[in-house]
């Protein structure tokens, strides 16, 4: 017979502190029960969550959890379980409250997520249970001077896109991330009157009466995006009894400017958003549903590959770099050349990059190569006027007309410049990873590279007709050397646009 914990332990269950779970789709409670100072989960919250089958096996004395043909045999008398096959340790065994059978929580990351289909990571610290690709940041927020001024830093790892505001006398910062993983934030202290790390993605640091305008700096290393918050004292109120009262407050402009650590962004004054001028990002794998691409040899499609090296190009420039990256497309569907420009130019991005896989009757071709647009007559009469302080168009008839109204088949016209840049750092970094085309950069009229209006290139990463190519580019390591080698240009360009005078 099954022999389970009841009765007295039933009794003695003490509800805890949610668990929160975290997925793409997002965040909700799940409740877990103290029991013998064990933090259990119900086994029929596990189920529904991760659709697992349950069955209490009498005869084996346990429960098995199955889950896609794999199970988990957990005992009711042993601190342990049998995960397809393989025994690990819990600490303690199954028990039952009431009608409800719990596992200890370290069931889920000892014998859920080795069977489980997606990552599962479960935080204790800060009571996470992500399931997923999520990006997670880690938050850690500290008081370094009490002052006044009062200084304070949000530590954000890894380096992601932060934006700062201000907003009714709190200080927020903003991470772009699915999720925050923090550390319980400190006591408040100085002008600093509330930390508030909650539910969402913004920390919320609220500023007493005494506060002046914050002033925040951000710098972000490889590692970590750090802000820096200063909080001096307001300026000395006017004796109230005065009359009349003054006539203007003193501007926040007046304050004293606060020195900008090495490699830091310009400290400024609160209300914007931060200068990067590299925020977002699109990467479009070419081709895709009914347009297939180059077909090799033994039958690998270009569309795949785009999309397979997009996405781990994407993974990578997500979590190192902290940029923003939209895809044209995520999936096997087809999409026109000038969708993708439009997806681009719609979100206001700030680089383009297109991959394809190159094909050529001659099958002993082989190598990358790199493109950016040649303008036609049109467009080269485009870019020369950029050399303007605006951009205008040769106009229908003669004359110039004004930027609003440039068409988007002509709005790389202004980006040509940076765009060779872009593509010459793509080409040395490129050139590092593996063979080289017959003509490794090159300008040519594409149009999904027209129509962008940001900097703009395209790779053409091998010849899929090439036997040897059409096996090299399935393989992992081409395609993590291949991802490394387009990164390395992106953070170069990247501080490039940084260096630039601002527009
Ligand atoms: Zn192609």
């Amino acid at each position: 017979m099954l022999v389970l914990v009841s009765g007295p332990h039933a009794q003695g269950t003490i509800p805890a502190s949610p668990l929160t779970l975290i997925t793409r789709d997002g965040r909700r409670p799940v409740p877990t029960t103290l029991l013998n100072g064990q933090e259990f989960i119900g086994l029929d919250d596990l189920a529904s969550l991760f659709q697992l089958t349950v069955r209490e096996d009498a005869l084996a004395g346990g429960v098995t959890v199955s889950y896609k043909g794999r199970t988990i045999v957990a005992s009711a008398e042993q601190a342990m379980a049998s995960v397809n096959g393989r025994v690990v340790t819990l600490p303690a065994p199954i028990a039952r409250a009431g009608r409800r059978l719990l596992v200890p929580i370290d069931f889920i990351p000892r014998a859920l997520a080795p069977i489980y289909d997606s990552p599962i990571d479960l935080r204790r610290a800060s009571r996470l249970l992500i399931v997923g690709m999520v990006r997670v940041a880690r938050v850690a927020v500290r008081i370094d001077a009490v002052g006044p001024p009062t200084r304070a830093t949000v530590e954000v790892t890894p380096a992601l896109l932060v934006s700062p505001a201000l907003d009714a006398g709190r200080v927020l910062v903003r991470v772009e991330a699915d999720a925050l993983d923090a550390a319980p934030p400190p006591a408040p202290a100085g002008l600093i009157e509330q930390i508030q790390i909650g539910q969402t993605t913004t920390i919320a640091i609220a500023l007493n009466q005494r506060a002046g305008m914050a002033r925040v700096s951000t710098t972000t290393t490889t590692e970590s995006t750090r802000v820096t918050i200063e909080v001096p004292l307001a300026a000395p109120a006017q004796d109230t009894s005065a009359a009349p009262p003054p006539p203007s407050t003193p501007p926040p402009s007046t304050a004293p400017p606060q020195p900008t650590p090495p490699a830091a962004e310009p400290s400024t004054p609160l209300l914007g958003a931060q200068t990067a001028r590299l925020q977002t990002m699109v990467l479009d794998p070419g081709h895709g549903g009914d347009d297939t691409g180059v077909r090799g040899p033994k039958g690998t499609l270009e569309k795949q590959i785009t999309l397979d090296v997009a996405r781990r190009l994407k993974t990578l420039i997500e979590t190192r770099l902290g940029v923003r990256i939209i895809m044209t497309r995520d999936e096997d569907r087809g999409i026109s050349l000038d969708e993708r420009a439009a997806v681009a130019n719609n979100s206001k991005a700030d680089l383009f990059l297109s991959l394809h896989v190159n094909g050529a009757p001659s099958p002993s071709l082989k190598g990358t190569e790199v493109y950016y647009l040649r303008l036609d007559r049109a467009g080269e009469e485009a870019r020369r006027s950029t050399a303007a302080t605006e951009l205008v168009l040769p106009a229908v008839g003669g004359g110039t007309r004004p930027i609003d109204v440039i068409p988007w088949d002509l709005a790389q016209a202004a980006h040509v410049d940076a765009s060779s840049r872009f593509a010459s750092m793509l080409e040395e970094e490129l050139e590092k990873h593996g063979p080289m085309g017959p003509r490794p950069l090159q300008q040519a009229p594409m149009r999904v590279l027209s129509a962008a209006n940001m900097p703009a290139a395209l790779v053409e990463i091998a010849y899929l007709t090439n036997a040897e190519q059409e096996q090299s580019v399935q393989s992992a390591d081409f395609q993590a050397g291949l991802v490394q080698a387009m990164y390395d240009p992106i953070v170069r360009f990247r501080a490039y646009l940084e260096a630039a005078p601002a527009p």
